[in-house]
Parts: structure tokens; sequence; C-alpha cells
């Protein structure tokens, strides 16, 4: 095909701009072909570009101009210029903004042709769509797409509005490098290798963590990054191995500075998507989460559990086989309605088989043994015991509610972290709540059609449950490596209260951290603390986490010498871009907000990575192993040992002449080498 130079032609305006105010206009439009009818004598193309959808006109008027029209095909990408036409009655199109109007075309060039596409970027049935390996394949293709535009878009707009919220709060945007050394988030690097000093390697940063403390020390005073980041962790549906952050830290701050931050450039972003948030958020400590809650990362549309332990005897408990010291909690899920049978032996499974929790489903059958204990259950959760139907808020109790019941099972051995007179929540009293916690996510996702409390429209504020976590526990008990671990990192400064627990190393698991996590509808969205900004503290933190000096000096010796140079108190956050513009768009994965992004293995489909490298590369960095190979003389019989680094280095499967007669032979593999070669 004879295809036109662009030359100095130029857009007078984007295809989504025209409007029936333009008519009579000549106007130069450019753009892919998005679909074309041909009637003949008269042929209709939709010009696509990222703004919009214009209708081109081809009519015998211009009878060179419809004969070249005639081999445009979809994705071709032309120029068009003609006249701005209205549209007569029933050819509006009310749909497209550009509905009104469509071009007469008096010139086209087409600037390039495309093979038939594997799927059309201008299908507007998603049910059309190809499987999202094709998508990803064809990436560029996809991302043709209206939706995906439009996810893009919303990214770089939410981006944008981060950014100058920070900018308007005193931030500066700061790089940090990507070649760098481990981190301490505790998941697996990626490793570069170092050609220049072999068998040494760069880590790429799971996070700037250090490098933004560091940024404190040298005097920034506030510092913000919008910054890739990368775990190497098995993937779950929804992780990415490389993701962005919106990473911040600034000096002198109490946790409710870098909350009030965190909430002015979330409200900036979501503001940027059309939604009024209300700020501040709701705080709750971590222990308040998990009895009620029974989760971390609460999600507040569902109603929370009940601590029902009072409407229990102690015979009754005995006779339930509970264990007299753990709580006991109602869940409830509002609008379920009346069970089948069928259906109530759904809930079982949810629960799973455990040991240290016992799930009470059936509620008429306590009824029947304890109508007591039942009725005063019912009054806890504060259901009524004739209907109410409620004009009042949507979750507001009912009799058509699911009620359920989690106690502990069998009591458990003391836990090392019993003790303290903080936390509330002992380590025994867990198992239970994150057993309940996670019934009641369950239940609510199953019956999400019936109570419809997820529904919520992406464009109100109300849809979106905010929620701070506060005074985590600092340290984590690893029973398999029998030691403790940092919850969060090992930066993370203790409570200040908590701290004589610390220098005692006493009672570690009823320390709490000034951590906090950003959660939104059951998601955890982010991330930080303040941090410890002073040697002899971070010192101990090491010590309570089991680090010799020197295992501490050899990972994180650059930072603890530099803290020893006038840190001033610092803290703050990380909270995650991916799933922020996932959760505006509306999007199921994140693979539809990042525009080049892994499958859940963790390939590069379009690219095809990761791949292999040559040899060559691998001799470089150091990184190809010994190999031997043997070769055995076809002719004379003499076997040789042949040593290298690679395959190809030692010849497998080449042709090698024998040094004993000098006839051509082949090399072949040999895994046991012991037995007698000629030569090495
Ligand atoms: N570096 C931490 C993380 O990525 C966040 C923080 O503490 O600021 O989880």
């Amino acid at each position: 095909m004879q295809l036109d130079f662009l030359g100095d032609l130029k857009r007078t305006h984007r295809n989504g701009e025209l409007r029936a105010s333009n008519e009579g206009e000549r106007v130069t439009l450019m753009g892919w072909v998005n679909r074309r009818r041909d009637l003949g004598n008269l042929i209709f193309i939709d010009l696509r570009d990222r703004t919009g959808i214009t209708q081109i006109v081809f009519d015998p008027d211009k009878k060179d101009v419809l004969e070249k029209a005639a081999q445009l095909r979809s994705e071709f990408v032309v120029a068009v210029t003609g006249r701005v036409k209205k549209r007569e009655g029933n050819t509006i199109n009310k749909k497209i903004a550009t509905g009104e109007i469509e071009v007469v075309a008096e010139e086209l060039r087409i600037l390039n042709e495309s093979k038939p596409v594997p799927f059309s970027p201008g299908e507007p049935d998603p049910a059309q769509l190809p499987n999202e390996e094709v998508r990803l394949k064809y990436r560029y293709l996809d991302l043709r797409r209206n939706e995906m535009q439009a996810n893009i878009e919303l990214r770089h707009k939410v981006a944008l509005a981060i950014r100058n919220y920070l900018h308007s709060q005193g931030f500066f945007e700061i790089e940090t490098p990507f070649m760098t050394r481990s981190t301490p988030e505790g998941a697996r690097d990626y490793l570069v290798p170092s050609r220049v000093h072999p068998g040494q390697f760069y880590a790429l940063p799971q996070s700037p963590q250090l490098f933004k403390q560091i940024l404190m020390i040298s005097g920034f005073d506030k510092y913000f990054q919008i910054v890739r980041c990368f775990r190497d962790e098995d993937l779950r549906a929804d992780r990415q191995p490389e993701f962005t952050q919106i990473d911040l830290e600034m000096t002198y701050p109490q946790q409710e500075s870098v909350f009030a931050v965190v909430e002015g450039f979330l409200k900036a972003a979501f503001s940027a998507a059309g939604v009024d948030l209300p700020t501040p958020f709701p705080r709750m400590t971590y222990d308040q989460a998990m009895q009620m809650y029974g989760s971390d990362k609460p999600d507040l549309r569902l109603p929370p559990m009940t601590d029902v332990k009072s409407a229990f005897t102690p015979e009754m408990m005995q006779t339930l086989g509970i264990a007299p010291g753990l709580p006991i909690v109602a869940i409830r899920v509002p609008k379920v309605g009346e069970l089948s049978r069928k259906e109530r032996d759904e809930i079982k499974p949810l629960f799973g088989e455990r040991k240290d929790a016992k799930l009470f489903d059936d509620f008429k059958r306590l009824e029947k043994s304890w109508p007591d204990a039942v009725a005063k259950i019912r009054q806890l959760v504060d259901v009524p015991t004739s209907g109410r139907h409620s004009a009042e808020q949507s979750s507001a109790p009912t009799q058509d509610d699911l009620l359920v019941i989690v106690a502990g099972g069998a009591q458990p051995a003391e836990h090392k972290s019993e003790g303290g007179v903080k936390p509330e929540v002992k380590q025994h009293d867990h198992a239970v709540y994150n057993a309940a916690g996670a019934l009641r996510v369950a239940l609510g996702q199953k019956y999400a059609e019936r109570h419809k409390l997820f529904a919520g429209d992406r464009k109100e504020a109300s849809s979106y449950r905010w929620l701070w976590v506060t005074d985590f526990p600092m340290f984590e008990y690893d029973a398999d490596g029998d030691r403790w671990a940092a919850a969060h990192h090992p930066f993370t400064s203790p409570h200040e209260r908590d701290m004589p627990k610390v220098l005692a190393q006493q009672d570690l698991g009823s320390v709490r951290a000034l951590a906090y996590d950003v959660v939104l509808n059951g998601t955890e969205l982010g991330s930080g603390s303040i941090r410890i900004h002073r040697q002899d503290v971070q010192r101990q933190i090491f010590r309570a986490l089991g680090m010799t000096e020197e295992e501490a000096k050899s990972r994180f010796g650059f930072f603890l010498e530099a803290l020893e140079y006038g840190t001033p108190p610092h803290g703050g956050i990380a909270l995650g871009l991916d799933r922020i513009v996932m959760i505006l768009a509306g999007a199921m994965s994140l693979r539809e907000v990042i525009p080049f992004p892994k499958t859940a293995k963790a390939v590069d489909l379009m690219v095809d990575a990761p791949t292999p490298v040559s040899e060559q590369q691998l001799i470089e960095l150091d990184l190809a192993f010994p190999f031997d190979a043997l070769a055995r003389c076809s002719n004379c019989g003499k076997k040789w040992k042949i040593a290298g680094h690679l395959r190809t280095e030692v010849g497998v499967g080449k042709n090698f002449q024998c040094r004993a007669c000098g006839s051509e032979t082949q090399v072949v593999i040999q895994d046991n080498l012991s037995f007698a070669a000629e030569e090495g």
C-alpha cells in the first residue's frame, strides 16, 4: 500500500473536541480508524484518539478520496481534512460528545497501516475481549482501549494531585537509588550482579526506608517520592514484583502530624477522581481492632463483633466445650434472611477445622437448650425481638440478620508474650479473635448480594470507610525460629512508656510501637511509624531481635553510623499508589491500572521477560559455573576430560580433535568424570 507522509500537516482539533458550534469549519483530525462502514458510495469511519471519536464521511463529491478510503481498515492511522457538518435528526449520536457533528472528508492521508488486530481496541463490550494473556501480550493495543486510557489518565491525575499537595506542604521530591543494598522490610530481594566487582550484588530496594531516614539526618526536613519498590515475594493475585509507593518522611513529627499529611494528600487524590473525602479519618488502636473486628485491618462497612461472654454461664461453657478463659464473640451479618439447611452447612467450611476456636452457627438449637442465654446474646448485639425493618442505618440490627458465635476451643499453653498489663488483647485471645474476624469477612463477602454494604457508589465518599490503626505490637514472636521479630521493621520506635521493657528485655510481646496503618474498606493501604532516632535505643532493639552487634553492623552499619551524627526525631509512612488508583478506577486487579504489569507468575508477556541471557554475559558477571565434559575418540577410543565454565565453552556437541590420534570426534556430557580421563 502507498502510504502518505505527515509532512507539515497539523492537527486543528482532537477527536473528542468538535461540537455543533464548529459547524462549517475546515478541520484536520488525526487518529486510528476505530470502525469503518462501507456503503459503497458512502464510507463512514470513526476516527479515534485519546480524547474521543469523530465520525468522518467520505462521499462521491470527492471520488478519489472515497476510493482511497475504501482501503482503510481497523487501526490504520490517518489524517483527514474536511468540513464540520451538523448531523440531521435521527443520525445524531447522543452517546458520544461529538455526536452532533461529522466531518465530511476532502483530503485523506494514510499515514500507516495495521495488520489485522488480534482484538479491537474499539470494542465497546468487555465480554468480547480476549483472555488477559492476549491483552498483556498486545498491551499496546489493550492500552488503546477507552477503559485503559481512562485508568492511566486517572493514575496520572492522582499522582499529580498528590505531588501538588505535598509540594504545597513543603515536601521535596527526592530520588533515591535503585541499585543499593538490602533494606529492612524483610521480603526477598531482587539482586543485580556487579560486573566490576565479581561475585558481588546490588539489591533493588524493597523501599527507600533507610535513604529517607538519612535524608532527615541530611536536613531535608520533609521528603516524599512516588517511587518504584521491588519485592521478590510469592505472588498473590493482587501483588506485583515491582509496585509504586507514595513514600514520605518528616522531622519532629507526632503520629498526628503524619496522619494529617496523609489525609491531606488522599483528599487531594480522591478529589482528582471526583470524590470529596471527609477528614480526619477515625482512629482505633490495634487492640480495639482485634477485639471488635478480629483483624488489624477492619472493614468498617460490616458491623463490629460483640463480646457476648456475659451471656454464658460456667455450666453452659462446660457443656459446649468452650474454654472459659478466652473471648466469646457474636458476628452479625445484616439482612441475610432465613438460611436453608444447605446454606447453613456452607458456613462451617468458611470457618475451617480448628482446635483453638469453635463455631456455633445454629442459633435455633442453642435457643432450645438455653433460651435465656440466647435472649441475652440478642440483647447484647441489640437485635430486637420483634422485627425491625430499617428505615434507619442500613446496618442497624434486624431479625433478618445472621448471627453466629465464635468461642475459644482448648485453652492454649502459656504464651511467651503473656504477662504485662498492656496490651489488653493477649496472644491467647488472638486465635479466637482472628478466627472470628476471618469468618466475619468471609460471611460478609458470601452474602454481599443480600446486605449490599459493599455496593456503594464509587463517586460517593460514604463508600470509602477509612481508618487509622495505631499502637501495633512492636515485636512478633516467631515460634519456628524461637525468637522475636520486628512487627513493622527494626527502625520503628517503641512507645516511650514501654521502653523500660525493651531495656530489661522483658515481656516483649506487650511492647507497643509507634506504628500505624491506614486502612480502607478492610484493605491496608499503607503503613509507617515514628522512627528510632537514638543510637542507644536502636542498639537495644537489635539486641531484643537477637541480632549481634556484628550482624547489625554488617547489615546496617552505614545507617547506625549516620544515627550517631545528630539525628533529629523523624517518622513517615508509605502508601501503595497502585491500589489507590485501582480502587478509584473501580478495577478488579492492579494490572488494570499499571501500564505494563507482570502476570501472577511475575512474567511480562509483552517484552517476554525474564529471559535467559547470553553465556558471554554470564561469564562477564562471573555467574558462569564450572562445567566438565567428556570427549571419547571414536577412532582410537581415548577419553579426554575438558573443563570450562559453560557448556559452549567446553563445546558439548561440537567436534573435537583427538590429541592422541588427531581424528575428529564429538564432545559428550558425562556426569561422573571420576573414571580415568587421559588429560585434564
Ligand atoms: N518502608 C515501609 C514500608 O515500605 C514504610 C515506612 O515505614 O515508611 O512498608
